[in-house]
């Protein structure tokens, strides 16, 4: 793993922003800054990760003692209407205490979460409305989200469920679970249950495992999904014990959610690693974020650097209209812009589908550059990454509507209409790296080699 580092080599609130936007310089051994190492009651059980919950960051005191130069003006209101926590694991990757930071942003309450336009709400999705059980969403036919517990180890500025997490850290009691399963069963149309929070992987290994075993009862439910910040923000937690107990509930998926490439730390990519060796698929839903990563380049490195430790960019959600996240929202148009920056340099792999959850419960909606230039019954002209146009003929042409694989040609220079009309199989753009690839041409002695 390959981190940029600070010239100062640890976190600083004195020094000015380094240039490089991934910094991270770890303590070997604990993977701990040294400068909130020295501010922590004791790290020999650093990578207990029941140590990591109890030593959470939890009172603006604490904030204070690991960042002394911290400007804590309406720290504490935010806090007072969202509550904070931050394992000490994730506020050791904290570089710089401002929200230049793209982890402090992430982990540190603002004022700016007490701005309240008339468009955001608690539940923009209401999810309330679609639970016919409490804590149970059947939105989807085949799916439904159980939210498992209410507690998270971290809990992120930009949550959708800012309702819901942490105000009461409590897990799914049994008389609930016996009424989610009883649904389930009653329900054959569902195939798929996601267990959310919350963070379930905040519960003990046992109470998790009930909870499994009893969707896993239902024969009608295929596949069991774990969506989950834990490989994010306290890696530690995804011990031997958890896996062996995940691999027995077989198809088993996590989904995690990294948002920034700083997160991809050697603990985090040891974590991932254990879920992946252990048959589980992986994916990552990242929400795009004012300030942490709203920019191609970082949102190319953290696609790089998930498919390298086996985790699939799934999702980059639009940021959900949520009281409390103004600041983070960023718009619509940057996310088509950052798609459009994407496609062509990194693999579909790595290609998260950028989506809206939709206001009003109405699901996700995916949204993206658009490819479609024109459509007549005859041909759909399409556009490319780099420009390029070529017309899609449709089946059972047989020549009608021109001569398709006619090239264009400088003295009949053709345009959209006589693509879409089948007169034109292309247009394209002269000055792309491509282009200039292929005029060097391929060395005589290699044409028409197909042997590998
Ligand atoms: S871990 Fe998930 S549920 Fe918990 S605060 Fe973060 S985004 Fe919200």
């Amino acid at each position: 793993m390959q981190h940029a580092t600070s010239p100062e080599g640890e976190n600083s609130c004195d020094q000015p922003p380094p240039s490089s936007t991934l910094t991270v310089e770890q303590n070997p051994s604990t993977g701990v800054l040294s400068s909130v190492a020295a501010r922590l009651p004791e790290v020999a059980d650093w990578s207990d990760w029941r140590w990591q919950v109890r030593n959470r960051v939890r009172r603006v005191s604490q904030l204070k003692t690991l960042f002394p130069d911290l400007d804590i003006a309406g720290v504490a209101e935010a806090t007072a209407r969202f509550p904070m926590a931050i394992t000490p694991y994730y506020a050791s990757l904290i570089q710089r205490c401002d929200n230049t930071d793209p982890i402090f942003r992430m982990s540190v309450p603002q004022m700016e979460e007490l701005i309240e336009p008339v468009c955001l709400s608690d539940d923009p999705l209401e999810e309330d409305a679609d639970m016919p059980i409490p804590g149970l969403v059947h939105r989807y036919t085949d799916r439904a989200l159980l939210i498992a517990t209410t507690m998270c180890s971290m809990y992120c500025r930009h949550c959708t469920r800012k309702r819901v997490a942490g105000h009461r850290e409590s897990g799914i009691t049994p008389a609930r679970l016996k009424q989610v399963t009883r649904y389930l069963t009653e329900h054959p149309e569902i195939h798929d249950v996601i267990v959310s929070g919350g963070d379930p992987f905040t519960l003990p290994t046992q109470a998790l495992e009930s909870i499994l075993s009893a969707i896993r009862s239902v024969p009608t439910v295929d596949i069991i999904r774990v969506g989950t910040r834990t490989p994010v923000v306290m890696p530690m937690r995804i011990t031997d014990e958890l896996v062996t107990m995940l691999r027995r509930y077989h198809p088993v998926y996590v989904n995690t959610h990294f948002n920034h490439p700083a997160e991809l730390t050697p603990a985090a990519v040891e974590a991932c690693t254990r879920l992946a060796d252990a048959g589980i698929p992986m994916g990552n839903q990242t929400v795009l974020l004012k300030g942490v990563n709203d920019d191609p380049v970082v949102m190319e490195t953290l696609c790089r650097g998930l498919v390298r430790m086996r985790v699939r960019p799934y999702y980059m959600f639009q940021c959900d209209l949520v009281r409390g996240v103004e600041h983070f929202r960023t718009p619509l148009t940057r996310g088509i812009e950052i798609m459009e920056y994407l496609r062509g340099r990194l693999s579909g792999l790595a290609i998260p589908s950028f989506v809206v959850d939709a206001p009003h419960g109405g699901g996700k909606i995916p949204v993206s550059p658009n490819y479609i230039v024109s459509m007549s019954p005859t041909h759909t002209v399409l556009r490319n990454f780099e420009g390029m146009l070529v017309a899609y003929p449709e089946p059972g042409l047989h020549g009608r509507g021109g001569t398709v694989g006619r090239q264009a040609s400088d003295e009949s220079a053709p345009g959209v209409w006589e693509l879409s009309s089948g007169n034109y199989s292309k247009i394209q753009p002269q000055n792309t790296v491509r282009h200039a690839r292929r005029q060097r041409g391929i060395p005589e002695q290699r044409q028409g080699e197909l042997t590998l």
